[in-house]
């Protein structure tokens, strides 16, 4: 069988045996042969007002028609980007907010980046140019997350990469403070990621998101919170910076802002930034998209952000974790999983010693090859190998859509509008997958 013409991302290259999609309906999809998932995953942690949301799809029809696309350099502006980012800073973790947009969150990782380096060349500290990053961290595939993440597979071969960037262990506030205390002043920000999700998803220890904060205005820098997964109420407030009382200097995000009807990210400044970037107001701030700020994705971000109000579902986020916690803890008392991490509608489980099976040998999950595995596995650097993509492989089978991290992490992040009876066959397919 010839490969496609499609060079997939995270794939291997010579997958052949891809499950076309064809439909979605809220936390369902459907395949071309007309086989039912259940989207136990939202896409890839995004599709929180769930799928084919008339509300969307109209607000985008209608802009469409209006104005469907134009740049939004120097004067030029539209009202659904005016308008989302006015209801983003309404609802960021900072006051005084503005808001910049990209098309993902790797270019919201990128321009955060640069953003940092700029401020701080603005306020005359030129030394300020490095960025502390956790081990773990997922912040992209561009060249500056690329650099940042934490995830060692994910960089194998791309180098030399962006200098000026310090690794530290995944919950190891010591040795934030140990760099800080021997160059504090080289150092322009810290990057984290409140929950980190692509390593296998990872809340914080207590205190250490707080114990950053501290560090960095101890110390002059800034601290950017990558909310890229856990923005637009993932965890039960519009931005989990929010729940441990933080206010970063820049925030990242994606993914939630359109529910990935339309690409769309960006960053969320803060009033330090601001007053670096609005010093002098002639400033030109030389960065941005061609389709920052796109009238038809704005238009997507203003309608699902409507949904979620109208719908509480951030308040919904809640109640999804809280069901899903139970039905995860009753599975780990049962011995069927080793751990059980998570919080709001994000969670992950640990799976018993995975078998030691050849790569070549194990199905990966949604009916993926091997290699598809082995691409999976690589987001957290482990072996390709393991019970995760054999258990995600087994519940696609049973038409349940989960993340295989790794040899033995399964990720959950339901849309915000899946049903309680949903989570309850999720469960339960899981269990059963698992007993057997
Ligand atoms: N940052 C975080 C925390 C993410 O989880 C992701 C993607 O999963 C990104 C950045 C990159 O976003 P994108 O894939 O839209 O470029």
């Amino acid at each position: 069988m010839t490969v496609p013409a499609f060079l997939h991302p995270f794939a291997a290259t010579g997958q052949t045996d891809f499950i076309t999609l064809t439909h979605g309906h809220g936390s369902t999809v459907v395949d071309s042969d007309g086989k039912e998932y259940l989207d136990a995953i939202a896409s890839l942690w995004c599709v929180n007002v769930g799928h084919a949301r008339r509300e969307v799809i109209e607000a985008v029809t209608t802009q469409m028609t209006a104005l469907a696309s134009y740049n939004t350099f120097g004067r030029w502006t539209n009202e659904p980007a005016d308008r989302l980012a006015e209801m983003i800073a309404e609802r960021a973790p900072m006051g005084d907010a503005r808001v910049f947009f990209t098309n993902s969150g790797s270019e919201a990782v990128d321009t955060a980046f640069k953003l940092v380096r700029l401020t701080h060349q603005l306020l005359g500290d030129t030394d300020r140019v490095v960025v502390i990053a956790r081990d773990g961290g997922y912040h992209g595939t561009a060249y500056g997350g690329t650099s940042l993440q934490g995830i060692g597979p994910n960089r194998d071969g791309f180098g030399p990469f962006v200098g000026g960037v310090e690794h530290v262990g995944r919950h190891d506030l010591e040795a934030v403070a140990s760099i800080f205390a021997e160059r504090g002043h080289t150092i322009a920000a810290v990057i984290a990621e409140p929950i980190q999700g692509a390593s296998g998803v990872h809340p914080p220890v207590p205190g250490y998101l707080e114990g950053l904060r501290r560090l960095c205005d101890q110390h002059g820098a800034l601290l950017i919170m990558d909310e890229v997964i856990t923005g637009f109420g993932r965890t039960g407030t519009w931005f989990a910076s929010s729940a441990h009382g933080i206010e970063p200097d820049l925030v990242t995000f994606a993914k939630g802002v359109t529910s990935g009807y339309i690409p769309a990210g960006g960053v969320i400044v803060g009033p330090t930034v601001r007053g670096a970037l609005e010093a002098d107001p002639t400033m030109v701030l030389r960065t941005g998209f061609t389709y920052s700020g796109h009238p038809t994705a704005a238009a997507a971000g203003v309608a699902c952000i409507e949904i979620a109000e109208r719908e509480g579902l951030v308040r919904r986020a809640v109640e999804l974790g809280d069901r899903l916690h139970a039905g995860l803890a009753a599975l780990l008392a049962d011995g069927l999983v080793t751990e059980v991490r998570g919080h709001g509608a994000i969670w992950a489980v640990d799976l018993p010693g995975s078998p030691e099976v050849g790569a070549h040998e194990v199905p990966g999950p949604l009916g993926e090859s091997a290699e598809v595995a082995a691409a999976a596995a690589a987001e957290v650097g482990a072996a390709p190998t393991g019970s995760a993509s054999e258990v995600a492989r087994a519940m696609v089978d049973a038409g349940v859509i989960v993340r295989p991290i790794g040899d033995s992490t399964l990720a959950m992040c339901p849309p915000l509008v899946m049903a309680d009876h949903e989570v309850d066959r999720l469960l339960d397919v899981l269990a059963t997958v698992l007993g057997s």
